[in-house]
């Protein structure tokens, strides 16, 4: 009698039985205790498909922007040590003051989730001796940012920025690529904007202006409202923030922090405007700009959509400027530097409230044909065939969990693709597909090891 041959034991079946489902338990007591739902925390969101569709044609602009400008990518954590920000951003600041998540790590120090990513940069560019590399250093970043503020509509607790710092050149140059490449930005995006600038000199510059606007306002104390009284004393430049009505003609009248620059503040100014112009970037001097920040010299600017309506009112999409004496006050050497970020759901918002008032859509996917499947078998063979489709780079739409012919090609009409490569029993047998051209209708056999060339032929791809 011949041996029984002894089956062989697949290497994962302990697994596979391990696996079986589980019995559903009875309706009737999961109906009893019902389970708890989880809710999101205050002021974050999540990112659904349909928000990424206009993110990510914003992240390819970053990208390209990146690639052209010749900035590389940075990627720093978001927890760091909190005084890393309570002393470049500055106290008396509404981000240092009321905005930092701080807290405590296992081991007791002081950790925060960071509130924007300029001091995380210029730390790791001390840190990893960033000045030995060919200057200047060019870096751009892209991600999540925190800040406890009080959630409302463009403001968020967690919120993206992409953003582009140039270390190690004080030339005004920089600043006037900075501002092109936030402007480019926008463009791609297709979002309207215009450029708010000023100059808020040197420390020294500023500090007699700082008196200067003390005077002034100590002298109208009466007509300010009470925040400005606090800020008379706490931060004074914040004075021109104030967007309350009452405090508008005093701030209008207040002296101009422009008056007050050096030579040599005034013309890197001046070189500034004149490269914008030479670009043909259009800005508005705004004398009340002087951003929140402490770290900022000579020029700030801010990014501001030109729509017209509730979305035009929007606060700023992004803003930036001059930070020549961080490294040093963060213990580096002497490096002048410059960046800008901007906020991404700004920017989406942005987007939506320009289609919206032009009528206009997201743009959609562009594909070069749809792939249709009919049973078991042709759905193996489409499986195979869409990995050598997109190994000779077509874009391909399918949808593997559809049966009906009819829906398939449904979708295809909708998507526009100029041609449906369809798979049925037949064409598995005969190693073959239908090629149908969607606007003719016109059908074609043809055999599946060459239809990667064929389509590439038809699409002008080859
Ligand atoms: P800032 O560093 O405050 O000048 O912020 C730069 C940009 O980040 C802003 O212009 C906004 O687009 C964005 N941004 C700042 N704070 C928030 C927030 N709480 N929620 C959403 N976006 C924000």
């Amino acid at each position: 009698m011949p041996k029984k041959q002894k089956t062989k034991k697949h290497p994962l079946k302990k697994f596979i039985r391990r696996a079986k489902p589980r019995a559903p338990r009875p309706a009737a007591e999961s109906a009893e205790k019902p389970k708890r739902t989880f809710n999101l925390l205050r002021g974050m969101h999540d990112v659904l498909p349909r928000e990424e569709k206009y993110r990510k044609p914003l992240y390819q602009s970053a990208l390209e922007l990146a690639d052209f400008f010749q900035f590389s990518r940075i990627e720093t954590p978001i927890m760091e040590e909190a005084g890393l920000f309570i002393r470049s951003i500055g106290r008396g600041t509404d981000i240092v003051d009321k905005e930092m998540y701080v807290f405590e790590d296992r081991d007791g120090n002081k950790i925060c989730l960071r509130p924007e990513n300029t001091a995380a940069i210029a730390r790791a560019y001390i840190m990893h001796g960033m000045w030995n590399m060919p200057l200047p250093t060019k870096l751009w970043y892209w991600g999540p940012m925190f800040r406890y503020d009080r959630p409302q509509a463009g403001r968020y607790r967690q919120f993206y920025q992409v953003g582009y710092e140039t270390l190690g050149d004080g030339g005004p140059a920089v600043d006037a690529e900075l501002i092109l490449i936030a402007y480019n930005f926008c463009q791609d995006a297709g979002v309207p904007v215009e450029i708010h600038l000023n100059s808020i000199g040197t420390p020294e510059e500023r500090k007699n202006y700082k008196t200067a606007l003390v005077d002034y306002y100590r002298a109208k104390r009466g007509y300010l409202c009470d925040d400005c009284k606090a800020r008379l004393h706490k931060n004074p430049l914040r004075l021109l923030d104030c967007k309350n009505e009452k405090c508008q003609p005093v701030k209008d009248e207040a002296p101009q922090i422009t008056d007050w620059l050096g030579e040599e503040s005034k013309s890197h100014f001046m070189k500034v405007l004149e490269y914008l112009d030479e670009l043909t970037v259009p800005y508005t001097l705004r004398h009340t700009l002087v951003r929140g920040l402490d770290y900022y010299t000579r020029t700030v600017f801010e990014i501001y959509p030109s729509l017209t309506g509730e979305a035009g009112a929007q606060s700023a999409l992004g803003g930036g400027g001059r930070y020549d004496l961080l490294v040093e006050e963060m213990g580096g050497k002497p490096t002048p530097a410059a960046g800008f970020s901007i906020g991404i759901e700004r920017m989406v918002a942005a987007i939506r409230a320009f289609n919206e008032a032009n009528g206009l859509r997201p743009p959609a996917p562009k594909y070069d044909l749809y792939l249709a499947q009919l049973g078991d078998s042709a759905r193996q063979s489409a499986l195979r065939l869409l990995n050598v489709l997109r190994k000779s780079g077509l874009k391909v739409s399918f949808n593997l969990s559809k049966n009906s012919l009819k829906s398939q090609l449904e979708s295809a009409n909708s998507l526009q693709v100029p041609y449906a490569l369809i798979i049925g029993q037949k064409e598995v047998q005969d190693n073959t597909a239908v090629i149908r051209d969607m606007e003719s209708g016109t059908q074609e056999i043809v055999d599946q090891r060459k239809i990667d060339n064929i389509l590439k032929k038809k699409l002008g791809k080859m």
